[in-house]
């Protein structure tokens, strides 16, 4: 059984630093007010800019915007709307990035990036959300894109793979369901090496509990449907990292119309303000949970980086703020006993996705990695007795209650 960590809920955020700036307002302000200064006077909400279209004086004006002179609102599929420009930015501020993207989902931003620059090969680092799996593996390679894998215990190949032709490497961490926590400026500086970029999916962690561009990341990729939505309420998605990154990116955005409506724009933008208040809140709810599940007899094993037993704690402690709002319960007993544990739960609700503010239970089996063969998911290591729970804002005390009586 597995010791269970002392740990607190992580101290203050460590922050990507601002070079040569004394001050620069914290992540829980940017949350708030992104880069901008807090509004003095009118509006504290700004509209939304319900357009498809913005009208100019005169051609050449309109001419001077469509030929980049002059940068302005066009039309909103170009994502030059007021609205999502401001949503932009605020997803910009809370990784420090350059700039951002932002996507009807996030499989809409890993598939526009992927597009860009994976022409030369792809490598996927761990496990995967199904759906980034299903593109890798169906989608991209009928388009003649190469692609490659690396499970946890063959890190020691990735010199030799990046060696072969890779121009993008890509890894979840923590990973799902395993929460396996990968080195990003490790694998960064061996990525670069070989003159590859590296996409991290930061849409466990999110950006309070981490930031992979100051861990030496190319591009960080959300999918804003979850904790930065964080209400189960929209889907969206988010890119962020250098400028010149991303150009190339919103012309696919642009042409495969994949920019959100401005009305999902500005609700994810309400979300964000209380990001930083949400996750902390997770965080703590998680590891109280992981805690006591790691105590109980009928639970194997408790896949959480918040517990000293748990391989990726050291690492997990040196480069995240939290550890996160996701665990996985492996149980003892058969894949009908799993069922019948998640189908007992009353507080949880029995569905796939997660970050929201109320808990979920999945079999990853039946939703997740539902389109893996029963080989493939055993090669990963996703059993049918791993319970995947994405923790909520609800009292822990009554999920672990909840979560008590579905296993006694
Ligand atoms: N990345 C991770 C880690 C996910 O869990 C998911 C969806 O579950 C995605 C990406 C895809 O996001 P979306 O459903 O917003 O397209």
């Amino acid at each position: 059984m597995q010791r269970c960590s002392p740990c607190k809920p992580l101290r203050v955020l460590r922050d990507a630093p601002v070079e040569g700036m004394e001050h620069s307002p914290g992540l829980a302000t940017r949350c708030v007010h992104g880069a901008d200064a807090p509004v003095r006077s009118g509006a504290v909400n700004a509209p939304i800019y319900a357009s498809t279209t913005f009208a100019f004086d005169c051609t050449a004006d309109l001419l001077d915007v469509v030929e980049g002179r002059r940068e302005g609102d066009l039309y909103t599929r170009y994502g030059t709307n007021p609205t999502i420009r401001k949503l932009e930015a605020r997803l910009a501020s809370l990784e420090r990035a350059e700039a951002a993207l932002a996507f009807t989902s996030g499989m809409a931003a890993e598939a526009a990036a992927f597009l860009v620059y994976g022409r030369q090969g792809i490598l996927c680092i761990g496990d995967a959300y199904g759906g980034t799996l299903s593109l890798l593996t169906e989608q991209l390679p009928t388009l003649g894109f190469p692609t490659r894998f690396l499970l946890s215990h063959q890190l020691d190949r990735l010199d030799t793979v990046l060696e072969q032709g890779v121009s993008l490497v890509f890894l979840e961490t923590p990973t799902n369901p395993s929460l396996t926590v990968f080195d990003i400026r490790d694998i960064a500086a061996r990525t670069h090496r070989y003159g590859a970029r590296l996409m991290v999916d930061n849409t466990f962690a999110t950006p309070v509990n981490q930031q992979p561009l100051s861990l030496r990341a190319d591009l960080v990729v959300h999918s804003a449907t979850k904790f930065l939505g964080g209400h189960s309420d929209i889907t969206a998605g988010a890119l962020l990292g250098p400028r010149a990154l991303l150009k190339p990116v919103a012309a696919w955005r642009s042409s495969l119309g994949q920019t959100p409506a401005p009305e999902v724009a500005n609700l994810l933008m309400r979300s964000l303000s209380t990001l930083v208040v949400r996750v902390e809140r997770q965080n703590a709810n998680a590891l109280a949970i992981a805690t006591v599940m790691s105590q109980h007899p009928r639970v194997e094993r408790v896949l959480y980086p918040g517990l000293l037993g748990f391989p990726g704690h050291e690492l997990a402690c040196a480069q995240m703020n939290g550890f996160g709002g996701m665990l996985t319960l492996e149980l003892a007993g058969s894949a009908a006993d799993a069922a019948r544990m998640v189908d007992k739960l009353r507080l949880f609700a029995i569905a796939p996705s997660l970050g929201g503010v109320e808990s979920l239970a999945t079999l990853p089996y039946t939703t997740s990695h539902h389109g893996l063969s029963r080989e493939e998911r055993t090669r990963r290591g996703i059993s049918e007795t791993m319970v995947r729970l994405s923790i909520g804002i609800e009292d822990s005390a009554d999920l672990i209650a909840d979560l008590r009586q579905a296993l006694e």
